[in-house]
């Protein structure tokens, strides 16, 4: 058995329709209910509900505390997979690896993953980016990445573009 650390944060992914506000909003942990809707063999999933935000709204205090939860749980799983929203994504995953590799603890891999469009949305993509991630951590080399779209790519060097709606290589 593999064992997955699965770290939420929030993000798109997560958000859910506040009918208070008429708009979506981080509140309730969507995660465990796309979990059990996976066929998992093989894997033993722990899940660490760390911070359901907007990734905007993220202080660095909140990045640093991501860092420190990912090497934390490194220590006794064999990869970690992080969800996060995809604005502020690449500032996690560098203080991250900048972390993994000042303690030179990077000997496992680390995911990165969100979406573009909510989990409650009929044409949402985070089901396909979670699948992606999960099997991402079980195969892929010691490092930190992010895993969605249909494409793996590798910190340092990984940005948000915008205008295409995905992450590229700088
Ligand atoms: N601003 C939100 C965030 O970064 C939405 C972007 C997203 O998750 O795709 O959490």
């Amino acid at each position: 058995m593999k064992r997955i650390a699965l770290i939420s944060t929030g993000g798109t992914i997560e958000k859910t329709y506040d009918a208070a506000s008429g708009g979506l909003a981080n509140r309730e942990a969507v995660l465990d209910v796309m979990l059990a809707n996976l066929d998992l063999r093989g894997v033993r999933v722990s899940r660490i509900a760390l911070m359901n935000k907007d990734s905007l709204d993220m202080t660095p205090d909140d990045h640093a505390l991501i860092a420190a939860t990912v090497h934390h749980a490194l220590r006794d799983h064999d990869g970690v997979v992080v969800v996060h929203g995809t604005d502020r994504l690449t500032v996690s995953g560098e203080a991250v690896l900048a972390r993994l590799l000042h303690e030179e603890a990077l000997t496992k891999p680390v995911i990165f993953t969100g979406s573009m469009r909510p989990y409650e949305l009929r044409d949402t993509d985070a089901p396909q980016n979670l699948t992606e991630a999960l099997l991402a951590v079980q195969i892929l080399a010691p490092g930190v990445y992010v895993a969605m779209q249909n494409q793996v790519l590798a910190f340092p060097g990984v940005t948000k573009d915008r205008a295409q709606g995905m992450f590229v290589r700088a």
